[in-house]
């Protein structure tokens, strides 16, 4: 029977750019593709006809054999600082296929990765294993399901062939979306090896992509003097704003995203490349679990500084931009990378005080959050869990018939639907003397509101995900796919964090924790 139609409808507005920007090639073939997960909500939100998706070709076209109708293949150039060191990068195992536009009026980057070599490969075979891809694909879609702006996973395709790493692992192919693969390590390329024209030209299409506001506030070429310098600093400070609200969201998650080299920051600023990382556990700003990662510069409290230092190696790329004088020009991004830290701190404690059922601002907030944090180190408790429990234990506050005579001291005391039967990893300190004490100052300010406490308490539920992809799941899952063939542990796994906060009773078996000899858990770069 024929083909149904797939619904394609791209617009290639990259392959426009100058041709130091890419490299024109199609994806290699593979011997035998075969869908192994199929993303049908996101496919829906590209357009996608969902039979197609099911169907031969799809897998074709995810495994690199086919080319779907308007597509143009190229592999990006990017630079990038890897551990600081710079280094001249690029696709070296991808394949952007080109932007589809999607029926909500979005255009999406619509990449193969794992898709064999390219010119900037040099080392490496470019392809990817099953297990890695895997990966991407739970934890980029649970960073979705918490809100968090992310580059997602529309299929990962097994290629029918093996790699060769330490040992031989099935090959697979991940298809990625994005806003866009725009990198910090994009404009580090275009100012090293195109010089103040390529990064123009470069800035001018991020901000056509992905800031319109500027688009309409300052057009290019404005003839007013001086306009072109508003232009660009509005950019970087865009590009500052939405990069201290996504690390804010990182942090608040738990989540340690591993590899922050200057290559895998976005300027649309979405979340990308889910190699190395992975959730805490244990509360500690010094968590790593990247086995490369040995100096901790990637290290889950490091991630807001270094997030700021790949800012400037950003705005270092558009000080040509920022005006004539050179001096002024430096005074104007350092202008602007000198708000990052107030508007990071700002997001932070906002969504701490969400994570607490607290509303408005009070001085004495940010003191009773570090002092939970300090305790939460102390007692080595589980992040996530912690807030889960803190979630259930909410204390009584308002004057609600009755409230006032529920015992607040212990979280016993309150019980509801789908109130988990402990907090594993948090019970320690959740019936420690210390907690009790600060329990009590958390219910004085929750007094001082004027909201209820069920508004508290839905405030908490939404801010407090019951379910991440803990270490442990996330490899079980891998193992039973990579290994055994068998897919139940992943869709499971996926059909469970694809709704973090509904705190069911379906979710409680991911809120138990690692068992003992998960400790020392590392994770790799994609391999
Ligand atoms: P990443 O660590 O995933 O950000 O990748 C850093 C750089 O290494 C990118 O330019 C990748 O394209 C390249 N790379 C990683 N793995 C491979 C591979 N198997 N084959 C070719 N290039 C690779
Ligand atoms: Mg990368
Ligand atoms: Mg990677």
């Amino acid at each position: 029977s024929a083909n149904p139609t797939a619904g394609w409808n791209f617009d290639n507005s990259y392959a426009k750019l100058p041709e130091t920007f890419y490299s024109s090639l199609p994806p290699v073939p593979v011997r035998k593709p075969e869908a192994v997960i199929l993303n049908d909500a996101l496919a829906a939100e590209l357009g996608l006809n969902p039979e197609w998706l099911h169907g031969e070709e799809a897998a074709s076209v995810f495994g690199g054999n086919t080319l779907p109708e308007g597509a143009y293949p190229l592999a990006q150039a990017y630079a990038g600082h890897q551990f600081g060191g710079f280094n001249r990068l690029g696709d070296g195992r991808a394949v952007l296929l080109g932007e589809q536009l999607t029926p909500g009026g979005r255009r999406v980057d619509i990449q193969l990765k794992g898709s064999g070599r390219t010119p900037f490969s040099r080392g490496g075979d470019g392809r990817a294993a099953l297990g890695p891809m895997l990966r991407e694909y739970i934890i980029s879609e649970a960073m979705h399901a918490l809100n968090i702006p992310t580059t997602r996973s529309l299929a990962v395709t097994a290629t029918g062939e093996p790699i060769r790493r330490e040992t031989e692992l099935p090959g697979a192919v991940l298809t990625r979306t994005a806003a866009s693969h725009l990198r910090v390590g994009t404009f580090q390329y275009a100012a090293q090896w195109g010089g103040p024209d390529a990064v123009r030209t470069l800035a001018d299409y991020a901000i056509e992509r992905h800031y319109p506001e500027i688009e309409a506030a300052n057009p290019v070429g404005d003839p007013v003097a001086g306009a072109d310098g508003e232009r660009y600093a509005a950019f970087l400070s865009g590009v500052v704003e939405r990069q201290a609200a996504l690390i804010a969201q990182w942090m608040l998650a738990g989540f340690i995203h591993g590899v922050m080299n200057t290559d895998n920051m976005t300027i649309s600023g979405e979340s990308i490349d889910y190699g190395p990382c992975a959730f805490l556990d244990a509360y500690d700003p010094a968590t790593v679990f990247s086995s490369i990662d040995t100096g901790g510069r990637y290290a889950y409290g490091n991630q807001p500084p270094i997030a700021l230092w790949n800012l400037t190696r950003l705005a270092e790329t558009l000080i040509p931009l920022l005006g004539e004088d050179t001096e002024r020009a430096v005074e104007i991004a350092q202008g602007i990378l000198g708000r990052f830290e107030r508007l990071y701190l700002d997001a932070w404690f906002d969504g701490m005080r969400g994570k607490l059922g607290l509303f408005g601002r009070e001085d004495e907030d940010e003191k009773l959050i570090a002092d939970l944090l300090d305790l939460m180190k102390a007692f080595r408790a589980d992040y996530t869990n912690t807030f889960v429990g803190l979630t259930f234990g909410l204390p009584a506050f308002d004057d609600e018939a009755g409230n006032a005579e529920l015992d607040y001291a212990g979280i016993e005391a309150e019980s509801g639907e789908g109130r988990p039967a402990n907090f594993p990893g948090a019970d320690a300190l959740l019936a420690s003397g210390e907690y009790r004490v600060w329990r009590e100052r958390w219910q004085q300010r929750l007094q001082r509101q004027t909201e209820s406490r069920a508004e508290a308490e839905a405030l908490m539920r939404r801010s407090n995900p019951a379910i991440i992809p803990r270490n442990h799941r996330v490899e079980e899952a891998l193992a039973a796919a990579s290994s055994e063939g068998d897919y139940e542990p992943l869709h499971r796994l996926v059909a469970a964090l694809a709704d973090p906060h509904a705190h069911s009773a379906r979710q409680a078996p991911y809120a138990q924790l690692a068992p003992d000899d998960h400790a020392g858990y590392r994770t790799f770069c994609g391999t």
